[in-house]
C-alpha cells in the first residue's frame, strides 16, 4: 500500500483516509512509515502497540491510546482512520440470533450474521463478497450479479462490528460469546482467496481478536485449484457445499461442478493440508424435496465420504420467493439423517437459525434489500402525499 500524505494539512477527507482496522501487522507498519507519522525505527514497535489497541481493545479513536504521545496521536488521527462501517439495520431474532445489514461503502452492503450456540459458543457467519459469480440454482445469492469482492479490512470489519455488539472489548480470554467464524455468507470465499486469507491472519492473531485458526471454517461451492493455497494459507477448516452424490445432478444444483466434477473434487479434499480426525472437513447438503434426498442418495453419499476424515451437515432447505425448490419432509430429512447416523455421523441436522429476521442460510441479503427497498418505497409516499398507509405493500 502506498500513501503519500502531506501532514500539515489535512489533504484528505476524513473517508478518504486509509482505516488502520483492516490491515495486516505487516501493511499497519508499512502504512505508518509511508504516512510519515512514524519514524522508520520505531515503525515495528509502534504498529504492535498500535494493533494491541484495534484488535485487543477495539477501540476506534486515536485518543484513546493512552499510553501513545498525544501529539503521535494527533498525527495519527490526521493521516488515518479507525471507524467502523455504518449499520444500516440490526435485527435479533426471536432464537437470539443476530444480524447486521454493514454499509462498507455507498452500494456495498453486506449480511453478517451472529448464531448462539453454535461451535464453541456462538458462530459469525460473515460475507466475503457482495453477491457471487456462481450460480447454484438452489440459493438466493446466486441470483444476484456479483457486485465485488470485498477486501480483507470489510471481512474484518463484520468481526469487530459483532464484537462491539456483542460487547466483547477487550478481547476475552475465556467465557466469550463469539468463539468460531464460518465464511458461510454471501460470495464464494475461494474466488477471493488473498482478502479472505489476510483478513484470517488479522482475525486469528493471538495478540487481537484471537480467534483461532481451529475455529474458522471455510466454506466452497469447490473451486479446486484454490483449496489446497486455502489451507496453506489459513490452516482453516473446510466445508465443502457438496448437495449432491453425482455429477448428473450436482452439474444442476451447483453448476461449477462441470469445472469440477465429483471425483477431481474427493481427490483434492483428501489432499487437503493438515486434514486429520481431530480436523475434518464438513461436508453441506441441502435437502431438496424429490431432488436429493432419498435413502438411496443416503447411502451413495456415505460411500463417497469413506475414508476422508468428515462430518456431514444436512441444511433444511430455505426457500425464497421464486424458487422451484421446496425442503424436504422432515420425516423424510430424518430417515436420511438416521442412515448417516448408523455409518458413524452423529447429529447431521443443522437447525435453521434466525428464519424470522432472514438470516438462515441462502437468505441473505436479496430479500432484506427488497423489504428495505419497500420501505423506501412507503417513505417516498409518504413525504410526497401521506399515502403511505393505502399504498399497495409487499412485504
Ligand atoms: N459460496 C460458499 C459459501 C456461502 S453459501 C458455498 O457455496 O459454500 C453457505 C451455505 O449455504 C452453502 O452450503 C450453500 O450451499 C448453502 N445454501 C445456499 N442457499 C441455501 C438455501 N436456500 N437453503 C439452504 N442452504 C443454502
Ligand atoms: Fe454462490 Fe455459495 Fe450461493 Fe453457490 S451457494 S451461488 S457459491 S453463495
Amino acid at each position: 500500500m502506498t500513501v503519500t500524505l502531506d501532514l500539515t494539512r489535512k489533504t484528505l477527507t476524513d473517508a478518504a483516509l486509509p482505516n488502520l482496522a483492516g490491515l495486516t501487522r505487516p501493511a499497519l507498519a508499512q502504512a505508518l512509515i509511508e504516512s510519515g507519522a512514524v519514524r522508520p525505527d520505531k515503525a515495528k514497535m509502534r504498529a504492535t502497540q498500535l494493533w494491541r489497541w484495534i484488535h485487543h481493545y477495539g477501540v476506534t479513536r486515536f485518543d484513546d491510546m493512552t499510553d501513545v504521545a498525544k501529539e503521535t496521536r494527533a498525527e495519527l488521527a490526521l493521516a488515518f482512520r479507525l471507524d467502523r462501517p455504518e449499520i444500516v439495520e440490526r435485527q435479533v431474532s426471536k432464537d437470539g440470533t443476530r444480524k447486521w445489514l454493514i454499509r462498507m461503502a455507498p452500494g456495498i452492503e453486506v449480511e453478517t450474521v451472529y448464531i448462539p450456540d453454535v461451535g464453541r459458543a456462538g458462530a459469525l457467519c460473515v460475507s466475503s463478497q457482495v453477491g457471487c459469480t456462481l450460480n447454484c440454482t438452489f440459493c438466493h445469492t446466486g441470483t444476484q450479479a456479483l457486485v465485488r469482492n470485498l477486501t480483507a479490512a470489510e471481512i474484518v470489519a463484520q468481526v469487530q462490528v459483532a464484537r462491539d455488539d456483542l460487547g466483547e472489548w477487550p478481547s476475552p480470554k475465556a467465557d466469550r460469546l463469539l468463539t468460531n467464524i464460518v465464511f458461510m455468507g454471501m460470495g464464494e470465499p475461494l474466488y477471493n482467496l488473498d482478502s479472505v486469507a489476510d483478513a484470517i491472519d488479522i482475525i486469528s492473531d493471538g495478540e487481537g481478536i484471537a480467534i483461532s485458526r481451529r475455529r474458522i471454517t471455510v466454506s466452497t461451492s469447490g473451486v479446486l485449484p484454490e483449496l489446497e493455497p486455502l489451507g496453506r494459507r489459513t490452516q482453516a477448516g473446510l466445508a465443502i457445499s457438496l448437495h449432491a452424490t453425482h455429477d448428473d445432478l450436482r452439474n444442476v444444483l451447483v453448476p461449477i461442478n462441470k469445472k469440477y466434477p465429483i471425483a477431481e473434487l474427493m481427490a483434492a479434499i483428501r489432499a487437503y493440508p493438515g486434514l486429520s480426525n481431530a480436523k475434518r472437513v464438513t461436508f453441506e447438503y441441502v435437502m431438496l424435496k424429490g431432488v436429493n434426498d432419498s435413502p438411496a442418495e443416503a447411502l451413495a453419499l456415505v460411500r463417497l465420504l469413506k475414508g476422508i476424515p468428515s462430518k456431514i451437515n444436512l441444511i433444511p432447505f430455505n426457500p425464497w420467493p421464486g424458487t422451484d425448490y421446496v425442503c424436504s419432509d422432515w420425516k423424510t430429512i430424518e430417515a436420511f439423517a438416521a442412515i448417516l447416523n448408523r455409518a458413524g455421523y452423529a447429529s447431521p441436522i443443522r437447525t435453521p437459525r434466525g428464519r424470522d429476521i432472514l438470516a438462515a442460510c441462502g437468505q441473505l441479503k436479496s430479500e432484506s434489500e427488497k423489504l428495505r427497498a419497500s420501505a423506501r418505497r412507503k417513505l417516498a409516499q409518504a413525504e410526497v402525499g401521506d399515502e403511505a398507509e393505502s399504498a399497495p405493500s409487499d412485504d
